[in-house]
């Protein structure tokens, strides 16, 4: 930036795959079916590979089909819209990614927001709500400023005890945890009780592209009432090949995500030694909790100067009080460029 090198820990391409090891199946992609979709996918956008893609997507996530969409914020605005509506409930989690409000708020449903992770919050909400016709519970898997988990194993019971449909957005999961990589559900065992996935290609997968995993019949719903994937034109046939790529690797090599997550828990344990305020953070993605955003910004200025991207995350973004500086752990980092931050880190630590 402005002329200075800078080791970044800001970026989502969690696996390390966005600069080179896609590039070959883009390039053979291109060489074959050129650029563009041309259109939507019901008029002709849909092309031999996404189709391929979608079915491989679902048999990656275990489930009876997949859809693609041009994003992950398409696939949580389509979905959201077309599941529900006026005379029906939304319960969305205080910390839910922007997509998902706007999705809530589009859809004309009637929205309560319960506080981040309280499970017992919107037990009572569900209790106290029964009079609506469909209801939705919707959540981010892994809350991408506070780096931590959401309940999913207990969402799913209460999802269950009150027959409402379970949303969940993998964004910053997918490709990283459970044993095959699909997201937190996979690793807190709760898959079977959640009925739609949305995940994204373009963080830990390096890509781009959105998609909603789900049963058949949801698939189906979605491809004729979910207006950000009728309306909007098919990605290019080029990406769809990065995201099968992209799958292969997250099959094939596995030690990608257990050396990033190694990594991510021994970086935690640093910077907690080194008094820093992590929060409940439990993932690749680790806040150092500041306080302002004076605080953030000053942080944020000092570790540049000393060649490191760190970007301050500030109110709007996180409430009042919590700004924070988000490092974004990455497979593509060396060991010792993740050394060098940490011992900066040690120089500018909180003193009790
Ligand atoms: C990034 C993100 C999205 C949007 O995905 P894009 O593919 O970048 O549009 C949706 N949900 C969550 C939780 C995200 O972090």
């Amino acid at each position: 930036m402005d002329g200075q090198d800078l080791i970044a820990f800001a970026s989502n391409d969690y696996l390390g795959l966005a600069a080179e090891d896609l590039v070959p199946a883009v390039h053979r992609a291109i060489d074959t079916v050129g650029w563009g979709s041309g259109a939507s996918p019901l008029i002709c956008g849909h092309g031999a590979i996404h189709a391929e893609l979608e079915r491989q997507l679902a048999l990656f996530e275990g489930t009876d089909a997949a859809l693609l969409f041009s994003s992950g914020f398409a696939a949580n605005l389509g979905s959201i819209t077309a599941l529900v509506g006026r005379g029906d409930a939304i319960y969305s989690d205080a910390k839910n990614h922007a997509s998902i409000i706007d999705g809530c708020r589009l859809s004309g449903a009637t929205t309560f927001v319960f506080p981040h992770r309280d499970v017992t919050s919107l037990q009572g909400l569900l209790e106290d709500s029964s009079a609506f016709r469909r209801r939705l519970i919707v959540t981010d898997s892994l809350f991408s400023m506070d780096g931590n988990l959401a309940p999913l194993d207990k969402l799913a019971e209460l999802a269950e005890q009150f027959q409402a449909i379970l949303m969940v957005d993998e964004a910053h999961a997918t490709g990283l945890y459970g044993k095959d990589g699909r997201g937190v559900a996979q690793h807190l065992g709760a898959e079977d009780g959640i009925h739609l996935r949305i995940g994204t290609f373009s963080k830990a997968l390096g890509s781009i592209g959105g998609f909603v995993a789900s049963s058949q019949c949801v698939v189906d719903w979605l491809v004729n009432r979910a207006r950000s994937y009728v309306f909007s034109t098919a990605l290019p046939e080029a990406a769809a090949a990065a995201g099968l790529e992209s799958l292969r690797l997250v099959r094939e090599e596995p030690h990608r995500r257990t050396r990033l997550l190694e990594r991510s828990a021994h970086v935690r344990s640093q910077l907690r030694q080194q008094n820093w305020d992590l929060g409940s953070a439990s993932s690749q993605i680790v806040p150092l909790y500041v306080g302002t955003p004076q605080a953030a910004v000053e942080l944020s200025t000092k570790l540049r100067q000393e060649g490191f991207l760190l970007p301050a995350i500030r109110p709007p973004s996180v409430p009042a009080g919590e700004s924070l500086l988000r490092i974004s752990l990455t497979y593509g980092h060396t060991t010792d460029s993740v050394d060098a931050l940490v011992s900066a880190l040690e120089s500018h630590r909180p003193r009790p």
